[in-house]
C-alpha cells in the first residue's frame, strides 16, 4: 500500500502541515529502510519526530513499538518533548533514547545472560582507574608496567580498550591478532618489538575485561558491545526485540560507530524498518570510533533503501548559510556532495526571508574579546532585543568558555554552562572531604583548619590563625591543640570554644566508626550528625538546593568507588581520592536552575542539533580550533580499525566541528578572536575564519581597554541573585511515581527532602534484601515467560549476585539474611512449580499521562485470570495471616500502589484489570483486592491531589509518629512527630 496513497487522518494532517514536499515523503514513508542525508537546519530531527508521530497517528505503529535513538541526553529528551506535542492524549511509551542508555538497559535486563548480575554499576574514568590502580599487579603488565606515574599509563590503556570495544575487537581477537603479528616478525627485532607490546596490550584487555565482570562492573564503551553481544548469541533474544521494535529511527546518524550500526543491524532485523537522518558534514565524534562511512556503507547494507535529500534550511539567513558550505568545501574530495554532486548538492537554500549577519572580530588580548562579547550580550539582553536563552556562546572546549563565564558574570548577566566541573573545589564538598581527612588522619592540620573554619562549625577566623600558627611552630596537629585550647580557661572565645568542641566531638565518634564501616557510612554519619544536612534542608534557595545535589554527587562518587577498592574504609578512600584528584579527575557540580532563560555557554559538541538566534564563536585562533592535533600515548592497531584514513581525518574533523559551531545560527553568527591569550606567542586567526570570510590580509585588531578598565575588570562582580524554587507552570511536564505521589501525600515535606533538595539517604540493608530478591523473582519469571528451563540454582544465583556486604552490621547479620534469602527463595519456586501457572508478563514498564502530568512505574508481575487480568506485586516483608494480607491489598487498593497501578493498566490498555494483589513471598500468603471504578477514580484523585500540591511548591509537614518513625529524614528533621524515639 502505498503510503501516500493511504487515507490521513485529521490528527496525521496536523503533523504533516507546513512540511515540504521531500519531508512529507519522509515522514510518511511506508516500510523498509530510509536513509535521509541533509544538511544543517533542513529539518532532519523535525522529520524524525513528525514520522514517529505520524507512525503512532495513522496507526501503523503502538508507541511502544517504537524505538528512536539519538547521542546526548539533551537531544533524547528535546525529541521526547516534540513527540509529546504532536502525538494525541495518552500516547506514550515509545522508547526515546541515547544508544547508551539503550544498551545499558538491554544489557541490565540480560544481565544473568552473560554471567553477569543485573545490579551492574557503571563505572566513569576515573572510577575505573582506581580500580585498576588498586589491581596494578594482577594485570600482567611488564613492558607497560606504570610505577612512576600509574595514572597516564593506565589511563592510556584505558583508551585503547575503548576502541577495540568500539571497533568490535574482542579481547580473544586482540589476541589472535598479536599472535599473527608475532607469527610474521620473523627474526625483525622492530616487528617482534610491536608484536610483543600489542600482546601485552591484548592480554591487559583480556585480564580487564574478567576483572571487571568478576566485580560486576562494566564501562561506557562496553554497554553497546555487550548489547551486541546479547544480540548475537542469544537468537531468541533478537528475535524478541526485533517484534518489539517494529520501527527503529536514529538521528545523528553520521556519528554512529562500527559497534552501534552493527547493533542496528541486528535490532532492525529483515524488515529493516530503518530510517536513519544524517549530514556527513556534522560527523565529529571520530576520536570515538564514529564512521562516516556508516551513511554510505547503509546502502551497501540496505542496496534498496529509500534516499532521501533534504535542501531547503529553515534555521538560518542565507547569507550563514553560504559563508559555513564555503568553508566545509574545503574538505573537499573528502564528502559526499564532492562525490556525487548531484544527488548530494548541499547548497542550501534559505527559506526565512532574511539575510542573516556574519560579522568578524579581532582583538589585541583574550581580556577585551570577553568584554566585548559580554557587553554586547547585556546591551542585547536589557534591550530586550532577545531573550537570554536564545544567545550562545560556543567554544572549542570548556576551558575556552572561562573568561566569557567571568565577563558575563561582571556584566550581571546569567548564563548557564553544560558540564560544569568543578565537584570538588565546591565548598560544601570540600567540608566533607576534609572531614574525611580528619578521620584518615587527625593530625592533618590543613584538613582541620579548612573544617574548623567553615561556617557550619565557624571558629573565630582570629583565633584560628593563631592556633594555626602555634601548631606549624610547635610542630602539634591543629586539632589536638585546638582542642587543649578550648579547656583552658579564658583562652578562646565562647563561640570557639563551642564550635571546636563541637567539631572534636563528631570527629571522635566518626573515628570510632570508620574502622568498621565502608566510607559511605561515615560519610552519611558526618553530614547528619555535623547538622549539614539539617541546615541545608530547612533553606528554600536554588543554591541549597545545589548544594544538596553536590553532597548527592560525592555520595554517589563514594558509593560506587567505595567498593572498587580491596578495603572500603574511609583512609584508604580518602588516599584514592586524593590521586585521582592530583591526576585531574573533575566530575560535574550540579546546577540547579528552575529558570532556563539564560545565555547558553556551551562547546560546540555540545551544541549539536540546537540552534540559537544569535551565535559568538569564540577563541578562534590556530591551536585552539582547529585544535591542535594530539597522538595517543599507547595506539589503537590501525589493522584492527575498520575506518578508512584514520589518521588524516583531525583537520577535517574539526573544520565539521566548525560547520556545526557556524550552522547553530538562526539570524546573526559572530567570530572572534584575539591575538594574544597570554603566553608568549602571538597568535594566527583560525583557518576557518580564513576559509568561511575568504580573507586576504591578517585583520586589524581593536583596541584594548585602559590600564584603570583593566583593573576595574577584577572589582568583585555583582552576581545575579540566586533564584528560588518556584512553582512549576501548568503546562511543564511533572514526573510522578507511586513513591513521589505517595511521599507527598505522606508529608509534603518529606517529599521536599526526597525529591526537591534530594537529600542524601544511607544505605539500608533491608532495600538492599528486598532488591536481591526481587532480582532473583525476576529472573525466575522471566524464563518461565519465555519458556526457557529453570532451574533453582540460576535463581539462587541471581540472588548473590545482587548482593552486596554494604551496610550490614556484622557478618553474621549478613549471613543470616543471606540464608533466610536462599530458603525464602527455595520455598517460592516451589510453590510457583506447583501452580502450573505462567504470567503473561513480568517487570513491565508504564508511563502515562495525566494532564501534563507523566506517571510511570513498573509492574512486577501480570496474570490472566479466568476473571481477567490479575495485577501482582511482590513484596519481601512479613506477613503471615490471610486476613491481614488481604487487609492490606485492599488498603493499597483504596489508597496506594496497588490502584495506582490499576489505574496504570486501564490507561494504557484500555481495560481495568479484574483483581490486583500483593504477594508475600517470605510467607507465601496472598492478599487481594477487587479492581471498581471506585479504585480507579481514588487513584485519580490522589494524582490530582500530589500533583496540584507539588506544582504549587506547597510543602507543609505532616508530622506523626508512625510515618516519621519510618521516615529516612528523621534524624534530621525540625517537624518531626514529638516523642519519637531515636
Ligand atoms: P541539524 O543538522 O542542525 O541537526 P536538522 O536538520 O535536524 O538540523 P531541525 O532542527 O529539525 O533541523 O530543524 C531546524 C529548524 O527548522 C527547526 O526550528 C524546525 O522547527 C524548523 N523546520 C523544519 N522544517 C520546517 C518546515 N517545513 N517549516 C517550518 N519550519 C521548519
Ligand atoms: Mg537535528
Amino acid at each position: 500500500m502505498s503510503a501516500l496513497g493511504a487515507p490521513v487522518s485529521a490528527a496525521a494532517s496536523a503533523i504533516l502541515d507546513e512540511l515540504n514536499d521531500e519531508q512529507r515523503a519522509a515522514v510518511t514513508h511506508g516500510a523498509g529502510p530510509l536513509l535521509i542525508v541533509a544538511g544543517a537546519g533542513t529539518g532532519k530531527t523535525a522529520v524524525l519526530t513528525r514520522r514517529i508521530a505520524w507512525l503512532i497517528a495513522e496507526k501503523r505503529a503502538r508507541p511502544e513499538e517504537i524505538l528512536a535513538l539519538t547521542f546526548t541526553d539533551k537531544a533524547a529528551a528535546e525529541m521526547e518533548s516534540r513527540v509529546d506535542v504532536l502525538v494525541p492524549y495518552g500516547f506514550v511509551g515509545a522508547t526515546l533514547s541515547t544508544f547508551h542508555a539503550f544498551g545499558d538497559r538491554l544489557v541490565r535486563d540480560h544481565a544473568i545472560e552473560l554471567g553477569l548480575t543485573s545490579q551492574l554499576r557503571v563505572g566513569s574514568r576515573a572510577d575505573l582507574l582506581v580500580f585498576l590502580r588498586e589491581r596494578l599487579f594482577e594485570l600482567g603488565l611488564e613492558r607497560f608496567l606504570p610505577l612512576g606515574r600509574p595514572d597516564q599509563h593506565l589511563d592510556a590503556l584505558l583508551t585503547v580498550f575503548d576502541r577495540a570495544r568500539d571497533e568490535d575487537v574482542s579481547p580473544e581477537h586482540y589476541l589472535a591478532f598479536a599472535a599473527a603479528l608475532a607469527a610474521a616478525a620473523g627474526d625483525d627485532p622492530e616487528k617482534r618489538d610491536r608484536a610483543a607490546a600489542e600482546l601485552e596490550k591484548a592480554r591487559v584487555y583480556q585480564t580487564y575485561q574478567r576483572l571487571l565482570f568478576a566485580h560486576g562492573r562494566v564501562d561506557f564503551s562496553a554497554q553497546i558491545s555487550l548489547a551486541l553481544r546479547l544480540l548475537r548469541e542469544r537468537p531468541y533474544l533478537r528475535r524478541e526485540y526485533q517484534e518489539r521494535f517494529r520501527f527503529i529511527l536514529v538521528d545523528e546518524f553520521q556519528d554512529t560507530n562500527h559497534v552501534q550500526f552493527e547493533l542496528l543491524k541486528l535490532l532492525a532485523g529483515p524488515n529493516a524498518n530503518l530510517t536513519v537522518v544524517g549530514d556527513d558534514d556534522q560527523s565529529i565524534y571520530r576520536f570515538r570510533g564514529a564512521k562516516i562511512e556508516n551513511l554510505l556503507g547503509f546502502l551497501d547494507v540496505y542496496p534498496h533503501a529509500r534516499v532521501l535529500v533534504l535542501r531547503r534550511n529553515y534555521r538560518s539567513g542565507q547569507r550563514i548559510l553560504d559563508l559555513a558550505h564555503r568553508m566545509v568545501r574545503h574538505n573537499d574530495p573528502e564528502r559526499l556532495e564532492a562525490r556525487d554532486p548531484e544527488r548530494f548538492a548541499k547548497r542550501l537554500v534559505a527559506a526565512r526571508a532574511i539575510e542573516g549577519e556574519v560579522v568578524h572580530w579581532a582583538f589585541e588580548t583574550g581580556h577585551d574579546e570577553a568584554d566585548a562579547v559580554a557587553s554586547e550580550i547585556a546591551a542585547t539582553v536589557r534591550s530586550g532585543a532577545r531573550a537570554p536563552r536564545e544567545i550562545a556562546i560556543l567554544g572549542r572546549t570548556h576551558v575556552h568558555l572561562d573568561p566569557f563565564a567571568f565577563a558575563l558574570r561582571a556584566q550581571g548577566v546569567r548564563f548557564q554552562r553544560a558540564n560544569q566541573r568543578g565537584l570538588y573545589q565546591r565548598p560544601e564538598v570540600l567540608l566533607c572531604l576534609n572531614a574525611l581527612r580528619t578521620v584518615a588522619n587527625p593530625a592533618d592540620s590543613t584538613a582541620s583548619y579548612a573544617v574548623l573554619g567553615d561556617p557550619l562549625f565557624g571558629v573565630d577566623p582570629v583565633e584560628l590563625a593563631t592556633l594555626s600558627a602555634t601548631a606549624r611552630r610547635t610542630h602539634r596537629p591543629l586539632l589536638e591543640l585546638a582542642g587543649r585550647a578550648a579547656h583552658e580557661e579564658g583562652a578562646l572565645s565562647p563561640g570557639s570554644v563551642e564550635a571546636i568542641l563541637r567539631f572534636v566531638e563528631l570527629n571522635r565518634r566518626l573515628l570510632e566508626i570508620a574502622p568498621r564501616r565502608p566510607t559511605s557510612d561515615v560519610l552519611y554519619a558526618l553530614v547528619s550528625e555535623s547538622g549539614l544536612l539539617g541546615q541545608l534542608s530547612a533553606t528554600d534557595t536554588a543554591e541549597a538546593a545545589e548544594q544538596m545535589q553536590n553532597l548527592n554527587k560525592l555520595f554517589g562518587i563514594v558509593t560506587r568507588v567505595g567498593p572498587l577498592l580491596i578495603s572500603d574504609r574511609v583512609p584508604d578512600f580518602i588516599g584514592h581520592l586524593d590521586l585521582l584528584i592530583d591526576a585531574g579527575d573533575d566530575p560535574q557540580a550540579a546546577v540547579v536552575d528552575p529558570d532556563d532563560d539564560a545565555v547558553q555557554l556551551l562547546t560546540a559538541h555540545n551544541a549539536k542539533g540546537l540552534e540559537f538566534s544569535c551565535v559568538y564563536l569564540v577563541q578562534l585562533i590556530e591551536g585552539r580550533f582547529p585544535m591542535k592535533s594530539r597522538t595517543d600515548p599507547l595506539p589503537f592497531p590501525p589493522e584492527l580499525d575498520r575506518r578508512q584514513d584514520p589518521k588524516a581525518e583531525h583537520e577535517r574533523e574539526e573544520r565539521r566541528l566548525f560547520y556545526v559551531g557556524m550552522t547553530r545560527a538562526r539570524d546573526r553568527l559572530v567570530l572572534t578572536h584575539a591575538a594574544d591569550v597570554g603566553g608568549k606567542r602571538t597568535r594566527k586567526v583560525s583557518r576557518f575564519v580564513v576559509e568561511a570570510l575568504e580573507l586576504s590580509a591578517a585583520p586589524r585588531l581593536r583596541q584594548g581597554a585602559t590600564a584603570s578598565e583593566s583593573i576595574a575588570r577584577h572589582a568583585p562582580a555583582p552576581s545575579p541573585p540566586p533564584p528560588t524554587i518556584g512553582p512549576l507552570p501548568e503546562d511543564r511536564p511533572l514526573e510522578l511515581s507511586h513513591g513521589r505521589i505517595d511521599d507527598y501525600l505522606t508529608c509534603p515535606w518529606k517529599y521536599r527532602y526526597a525529591h526537591v533538595m534530594q537529600v542524601p539517604i544511607a544505605t539500608d540493608p533491608r532495600a538492599m534484601y528486598g532488591i536481591a530478591i526481587h532480582n532473583a523473582l525476576n529472573e525466575y519469571l522471566q524464563r518461565r515467560v519465555r519458556g526457557l528451563p529453570v532451574d533453582a540454582d540460576a535463581v539462587l544465583q541471581a540472588f548473590e549476585h545482587s548482593w552486596s556486604s554494604e551496610g550490614f552490621y556484622s557478618r553474621e547479620h549478613e549471613e543470616r539474611r543471606l540464608a533466610e534469602g536462599r530458603a525464602v527463595l527455595h520455598r517460592f519456586v516451589a510453590r510457583e512449580e506447583g501452580s502450573g501457572r505462567t504470567p503473561l508478563g513480568v517487570e513491565l514498564p508504564f508511563k502515562f499521562h495525566f494532564g501534563s502530568n507523566v506517571v510511570s512505574g513498573r509492574w512486577d508481575r501480570i496474570d490472566e485470570g479466568p476473571a481477567g487480568i490479575v495485577l501482582v506485586d511482590y513484596k519481601t516483608s512479613q506477613v503471615e495471616d490471610p486476613v491481614a494480607a488481604t487487609e492490606r491489598a485492599r488498603r493499597s487498593a483504596r489508597t496506594g500502589q496497588l490502584g495506582l497501578y490499576a489505574l496504570a493498566y486501564h490507561e494504557t490498555r484500555g481495560v481495568a484489570p479484574a483483581r490486583v494483589q500483593l504477594s508475600y513471598v517470605s510467607t507465601g500468603s496472598v492478599g487481594e483486592a477487587m479492581v471498581d471504578v471506585e479504585t480507579i477514580d481514588a487513584a485519580r484523585l490522589r494524582i490530582s491531589e500530589a500533583a496540584a500540591g507539588i506544582r504549587a511548591a506547597q510543602f507543609p509537614a505532616k508530622p506523626d509518629p508512625v510515618s516519621c518513625r519510618h521516615c529516612p529524614f528523621n534524624r534530621f528533621c525540625p517537624y518531626r512527630s514529638p516523642g519519637l524515639d531515636l
